[in-house]
């Protein structure tokens, strides 16, 4: 008997919020830095580190 990851891949892939479609995850580059980016295959919804840090911020408060 093999054994085996007892989580299937699947159950980590992200959903998207808007669609709940499959999101795979990217590494994105900008002028400073790269991150990774979870980018929908559906409707092209992206999420990425900075986006969901910046969700629990008060608007305006940097
Ligand atoms: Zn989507």
């Amino acid at each position: 008997m093999i054994a085996e990851d007892p989580l299937p891949r699947e159950t980590l892939m992200m959903k998207c919020p808007k669609c709940k479609g499959r999101m795979h995850s990217e590494t994105y580059y900008n002028f400073v830095r790269s991150y990774d980016a979870w980018k929908c295959t559906s409707c092209g919804e992206m999420i990425d580190q900075t986006i969901l840090v910046n969700r629990d911020r008060p608007p305006g408060l940097l």
